[in-house]
């Protein structure tokens, strides 16, 4: 029986079920921890907010979500657990960093000029997947991984091929963030060059490029991709809905149904100040939400054709082969 660790233990992969890929419950840019003006982290508000976006989510029938915040952006175990637990929905969190443009690049930075990060980074992927995240028995079912815009950084590629030796190690997936759609050939290339899985990586923010012949870049090289953040548009250079919606319809009509899942990249509770918008961006990004997709996507979807059979893979049939390892045709 293959499994995956979800915040609350094993569970085999069949259990997965309506699963959302890429969203967040709680996220802060590494720096909010300094911003202490607005008094002391309330983690029974945080709690109760994210509980309530569970609880939507499973309104629309949604078990199972993958939460890939990285280690230095908030990212916390136990409040995965309380939400999971409060719930019963499922999720599974990461070991990672975040690319170098947005993440905490000092700390492992200074330790590659004393020339042992790389090694650090291997430790500290394996530790966390074969014992636990930080003494609270809690175990990632992802490898977390980032790179920046046109370019995989230095640092970054220490990420990526440490990532790559331990899933060699333990077989566990790979998520990864693409800035803009940028580098998804690259990263794909690099980490099947260092020995990694292709059945069990999956390129994230891809829908971030409209044209369908970069993604048959990636897909043609065995992974899945995520068109997973459906409700942003035009704010950090992403494109509009109605374009993910037309480059996903194209890349269905090829027959790449079994390598695409969808989200939403939601962040649901913001560590620090919340983000400011003025109204026109407000009423632009005015859909992003965790269940966007079953309101406006699904529809647009089956009004061009697609059936529930198609669309029951893009939200969980496909994470199921994700997580078993199940090796994509093509
Ligand atoms: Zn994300």
């Amino acid at each position: 029986m293959k499994t995956v660790e979800t915040v609350t233990g094993p569970i085999s992969v069949d259990r997965l079920g309506k699963t959302l890929i890429h969203e967040h419950f709680i996220f802060g840019y590494p720096g909010f921890q300094g911003d202490v003006t607005l008094g002391a982290y309330k983690e029974d508000e945080v709690l109760e907010a994210a509980i309530g976006v569970a609880r939507l989510m499973q309104s629309y029938g949604v078990q199972t979500v993958v939460d890939p915040t990285p280690n230095e952006c908030g990212r916390n175990p136990q409040l995965l657990q309380k939400i999971s637990e409060a719930t019963g929905l499922q999720i599974i969190c990461a070991t990672g960093y975040y690319y170098e443009g947005e993440g905490a690049p000092p700390y492992f930075k200074f330790r590659q000029g004393l020339g042992t990060a790389e090694e650090e980074i291997y430790q500290m992927f394996k530790t966390e997947i074969t014992e636990g995240i930080a003494g609270t028995g809690i175990k990632p079912g992802i490898i977390k991984l980032a790179s920046s815009k046109n370019e995989i950084t230095e640092y970054e590629k220490m990420f990526f091929r440490a990532a790559a030796r331990v899933q060699k190690e333990t077989g566990i997936v790979i998520l990864t963030h693409t800035q803009e759609g940028t580098m998804g050939p690259e990263q794909v290339s690099m980490l099947i060059e260092h020995g990694a899985d292709p059945n069990k990586i999956i390129i994230g923010h891809m829908c971030g490029n409209t044209n369908p012949e970069y993604h048959k870049k990636v897909l043609d090289q065995g992974v899945r991709i995520g068109f997973d953040r459906f409700g942003i548009q035009v704010l950090v250079g992403a494109p509009l809905d109605h374009q993910r919606v037309t480059t996903l319809l194209s890349l269905l009509e090829q027959g790449y149904e079994d390598q695409i899942l969808l989200a939403h990249d939601t962040v649901n509770v913001w560590l620090g100040r919340p983000p400011v918008m003025n109204e026109q961006v407000m009423k632009i990004m005015e859909n992003w939400n965790p269940v966007h997709i079953f309101d406006h996507i699904l529809p647009s979807l089956r009004e061009s054709g697609i059936t529930e059979k198609q669309i029951d893979k893009l939200l969980g049939g496909n994470a199921v082969s994700l997580f078993a390892g199940a090796s994509v045709k093509v």
